[in-house]
């Protein structure tokens, strides 16, 4: 027996980190730094928790709870309601608490992509939040309102006017006390890229309101950045921060769907393809392109999320070629990225919280938080952001996404994309994957119901009621059956990952085994016959790696 894909339980698990993982001394606000090799292992507050995590905790905890179909998790996330209202300032920016940890309060543009998502669910909850539409609505504005528009080019052989809008920050941070300090910034280079990823934010907020402002500073820093800044050469690769370049994807794609301009959706295209060309069949990610030797990249679960937000809108723009990937990194690297067992932990329950660290069962209040650097096979806990907060908050976004989008209606045939178990008001499916190669449907009113065929379905026969028929999909009444069968044997198949050459087993759509085997927590032990592989506490030290800078991440 091997171990299935699970989403809803995946939901369950990073639903309990979230509710856990958080201070009721001040409000539920989030812990981001997890140090779970630490003896005793300790979650400590800084500056991001109410910068950055209240936003992406509450839109992540928003999905689990959706997913869930619960309340459960309501006192929390109106804690995080809480601390999204306050902390506002000039230009609508949205700063931070004076906390004893914080340092300089300031607002950063690449911050404003975790916050402007929370408000616009907000907005979209809860219509009657005047405060909170308020609020967004001066965010967009008032970011408007600081960029750096240019409009003449003044190029050596004469003055061009730009004929469309282009937008630019002109700076990465903004002072409460000081606003734009230019000897000031955030040190992590690429601002055209990283002030940009509010972009999916702002399109959405015009999807939901119809903000003509939200669109023109979305067209403005769409064309900066694709355009101007040249962050990106003529195939659309580009050397940096995958998480930026790809939510940023995901911005221009939508904004190509919801304006009907091409031209976006296949500069987004574009930017997949070249990741995706960085990545594994599975779903393993670098954090970064062409920064570091592949060799020392790890996989941040936050540039899974990308990957599967961005398949989505380009499936959504007819290239529907993509649900092969969402299906196999959701099922695969996104799932091992979560963490699920914590018995090489070394907890300290005697300890009360002080000054902003908190001890108590933090190997129990782990569990289900997700890895911000896995290699193909394992997650190093030794390294900085083995778990990190930014990803806990993404993750659940993309399993939503994934949900959603299992069961979908297809030209009025409801189309099975992503085997799992799951129950609509039409239909139930059941998933035999990894242990047969069989999908099962069975009819709960009158509906047109099918599958979509994947490569991997070798030698499928579809059957209505145990009678094999020779199309994929058929019309169904209350209790029928469609079932799908396929050669489900296990295929070992050669993929270089990290610089390293995997064997990687196959079954259907899981990965069931992977060698050469990992260290620590070892990934991909999903045949439920062999004993797992754990790490005791001994195996795990701590060197003080929580203060890395972002180029010295390694192991
Ligand atoms: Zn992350």
């Amino acid at each position: 027996m091997y171990e299935k894909f699970d989403p809803i339980n995946s939901a369950k698990l990073v639903h309990h980190y979230i509710t856990n993982m958080c201070d009721p001394a001040y409000d539920n606000l989030p812990y981001w730094l997890l140090l779970p090799n630490k003896k005793p292992a300790e979650a400590a507050h800084c500056r991001v928790d109410d910068a950055e995590l209240v936003g992406s905790w509450y839109e992540g905890l928003t999905s689990a709870m959706c997913m869930l179909g619960t309340t459960d998790g309501d006192d929390v996330k109106q804690s995080l309601r809480r601390h999204l209202m306050k902390s506002w300032g000039k230009h609508g920016l949205r700063f931070c608490e004076k906390y004893p940890w914080t340092h300089t309060v300031h607002a950063s543009f690449h911050e404003m992509g975790y916050i402007l998502p929370a408000m616009n669910l907000i907005t979209e909850e809860y219509p009657d939040d005047e405060e909170a539409e308020k609020r967004t609505s001066e965010l967009v504005r008032g970011m408007r309102s600081l960029v750096i528009e240019r409009k003449v080019c003044t190029f050596w052989s004469g003055d061009y006017d730009e004929d469309e809008p282009i937008y630019e920050f002109p700076n990465d941070v903004y002072l409460k006390d000081g606003g734009f300090d230019l000897t000031r910034h955030t040190g992590r280079g690429e601002q055209a890229i990283r002030n940009a990823v509010s972009l999916q934010g702002l399109v959405r907020r015009y999807e939901l309101k119809g903000d003509e402002v939200a669109l023109d500073l979305a067209r403005g820093l769409a064309n900066y950045v694709l355009d101007t800044s040249k962050y990106f050469n003529y195939k659309m690769e580009f050397f940096g921060h995958v998480h930026s370049a790809m939510w940023f994807a995901c911005g221009i794609v939508k904004l190509g769907r919801l304006t009907d301009e091409k031209r976006y959706i296949e500069k987004g295209k574009a930017i997949y393809d070249y990741v995706r060309s960085l990545s594994s069949d599975f779903g393993w990610v670098p954090e970064y392109a062409q920064w570091h030797p592949v060799e020392e990249e790890h996989c941040e679960t936050c540039c899974i999320r990308d990957m599967i937000v961005c398949a989505d809108e380009l499936i959504k723009c007819g290239y529907k070629e993509y649900w092969n990937d969402m299906n196999l990194f959701a099922r695969n690297q996104l799932i091992e990225n979560q963490v699920r067992y914590s018995g090489y932990v070394e907890c300290d329950n005697s300890r009360p919280d002080s000054d902003g660290i908190t001890y108590h069962d933090i190997d129990k209040r782990m569990i289900g938080g997700f890895t911000g650097g896995s290699e193909p096979n394992s997650i190093s806990l030794t390294r900085f952001r083995s778990i990190a907060g930014c990803c806990v908050g993404t993750a659940p976004v993309a399993l939503k996404t994934v949900w959603d989008d299992a069961i979908t209606d297809d030209d009025g045939i409801l189309t099975v994309n992503i085997p799992c178990d799951k129950e609509t008001d039409e239909i139930k499916m059941e998933s035999f994957i990894p242990n047969e190669g069989r999908i099962r449907l069975t009819a709960k009113k009158s509906c047109a119901a099918g599958f979509r065929i994947y490569d991997w379905m070798r030698d499928y026969t579809v059957y209505l009621n145990g009678k094999e028929i020779n199309k994929t999909s058929a019309q169904l009444n209350k209790d029928d059956v469609l079932e799908l069968k396929f050669d489900i044997s296990t295929v070992e198949k050669k993929e270089t990952v990290r610089g390293i050459e995997f064997t990687v087993c196959w079954r259907g759509c899981d990965v069931v085994d992977l060698t050469p085997k990992g260290a620590h927590v070892r990934l991909y032990q999903r045949d439920l016959s062999k004993p797992k592989y754990y790490p005791t506490p001994d195996d795990v030290d701590y060197t003080g790696a929580a203060n890395y800078g972002p180029t010295q991440q390694k192991k």
